[in-house]
């Protein structure tokens, strides 16, 4: 009997192509909505591997229920969705899309750490909606990023990739982890710091930590109150490391200058949100690995490592 595998999202039939005769693949229908709770159960209780994005909670309900399941395929290098854990205890491997993701998600960073420094969405707003009467002499003026000084809190993958870009623009990077990384710093020439001093000294405070039990609303008041008042706070990691309501206020009372924000607490976050009220707030829709090119290799690489768990080898980015 062919093995069953699950897709909790619509993907172009391309890609699931070459596995068509191999398994029996089922999918959700949709592309813009997440699949509902009790369709994704029925399916983990007869899958031999699941195929998940990030909307997915891969959690103890579903795991107890999975009893053929063999291993989960996350469509993300983050795996907070998914208690790991309890999967391991249950002989389920679980996988991510590391790397082929990289260089997408520091470029987007990059992105936004300028539109926000740079003001650039707010002055598109501003010449569409006609408000442009003249030029003056600080018309949506912003701050410079150019030997400006940015900290990278989590400096693995993505955060080295960021510390490039930044290195080109010739900034002073620091960046604090658990662990220092000497051979990093040789390299990229950026300098360890400590948490407090990197949020109290950096113009620019970059969040590429993963979320965990660690990491949960580690960018809170306390934190807030320490930066600059100039200080631009970017967050493309999880909305989960962040105090939204902290954020907030932090914000409101120009505690700190801007915040660009892909993530959230709650995705997708309500329209109504106190924090797209606020000018000084860059948004996006987590859309830190959305080019074409990289969400097809990050669909390829999680249906690789299905086939890998199910031919009974090591998958190719198994979470440790
Ligand atoms: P990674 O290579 O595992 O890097 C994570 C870094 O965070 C590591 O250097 C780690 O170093 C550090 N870290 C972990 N816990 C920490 C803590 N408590 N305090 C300080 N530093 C800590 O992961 P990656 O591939 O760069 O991805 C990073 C995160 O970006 C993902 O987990 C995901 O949530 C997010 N992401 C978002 C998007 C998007 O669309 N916006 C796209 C891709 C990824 P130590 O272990 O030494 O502390």
């Amino acid at each position: 009997m062919k093995p069953k595998i699950y897709i909790s999202r619509k993907i172009p039939s391309r890609f699931i192509e070459p596995y068509k005769d191999s398994w029996t693949i089922e999918m959700w229908p949709e592309e813009d909505e997440v699949v509902e709770r009790d369709v994704l159960l029925k399916h983990a209780r007869e899958a031999d591997a699941l195929f998940t994005t990030l909307t997915e909670k891969v959690d103890r309900e579903l795991l107890d229920q999975a009893v053929n399941l063999k291993g989960v395929a996350n469509l993300a290098v983050g795996y907070d969705n998914i208690d790991v854990e309890y999967a391991r205890e249950k002989g389920i491997v679980v996988t991510n899309t590391p790397d082929v993701l990289t260089d997408t998600t520091a470029d987007l960073t990059f992105a936004l750490l300028m539109a926000t420094a740079r003001r650039i969405v707010e002055a598109e707003a501003f010449i569409r909606s006609g408000r442009w009467t003249t030029w003056t002499p600080f018309l949506m003026a912003g701050a410079d990023i150019h030997h400006k000084t940015i900290g990278i809190v989590g400096m693995g993958r993505i955060g080295e990739a960021v510390a490039r870009r930044a290195r080109g623009f010739e900034m002073n990077v620091l960046y604090h982890n658990r662990s220092r990384k000497e051979e990093v710093e040789n390299n990229l020439g950026v300098q360890y710091v400590s948490f407090d001093e990197l949020i109290r000294t950096a113009d620019f405070v970059v969040s590429m930590t993963p979320l965990t039990k660690e990491t949960e609303h580690m960018f809170d008041d306390s934190v807030f109150k320490k930066m600059k008042s100039s200080a631009i706070f970017i967050n493309t990691s999880r909305g989960g490391v962040v105090n939204e309501e902290d954020l907030y206020q932090a914000l409101k009372n120009h505690d700190i200058q801007a915040a660009g924000l892909d993530v959230f607490r709650n995705e997708p976050i309500a329209e109504n949100h106190p924090l797209l009220k606020l000018d000084n707030v860059t948004a996006l829709p987590h859309i830190g690995s959305a080019t074409y090119e990289t969400r097809s290799k990050m669909i390829e690489l999680c249906l690789k490592n299905i086939d890998h768990i199910l031919k009974g080898e090591e998958p190719v980015t198994p979470v440790q």
